[in-house]
């Protein structure tokens, strides 16, 4: 499952970060989900809680803050936040966009337990 190997990268960049911080463990995790990154929260949600247990990230809290959709349009040079998968400028109906963000999964912040 692709969410699997998400959380796998993500625990390993957490362990980095404690580490790096000499922290014994972390508390929260908060990570930015765009729409349109193909990751799917739920399943986020509950690989993170299976793997954590083995990792130092055992305790922590996940927060997924969902990045919606950020259109910049070429036409209008109206910026829009859009809450689908659509390249359409909602104020001209224009399909000359640029997406500016939604588009990536990102971790965030991380609270360290030191
Ligand atoms: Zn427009």
């Amino acid at each position: 499952m692709h969410e699997y190997s998400i959380v796998m990268a993500l625990m390993e960049q957490c362990e980095a970060l404690a580490l790096e911080h000499q922290a014994t463990g972390i508390e929260q995790v908060v990570l930015k989900i765009g729409i349109l990154s193909g990751v799917e929260p739920a399943l986020l949600s509950q690989a993170f809680d299976t793997f954590k247990l083995e990792t130092v990230c055992h305790n922590a809290k996940l927060i997924m803050n969902i990045q919606p959709l950020v259109l910049q349009c070429r036409d209008c040079q109206t910026q829009s936040e859009v809450n689908e998968r659509t390249v359409i400028c909602p104020e001209c109906g224009g399909n000359n966009t640029l997406v500016i963000d939604g588009e990536d999964m990102m971790l965030m912040q991380l609270v360290l337990d030191t």
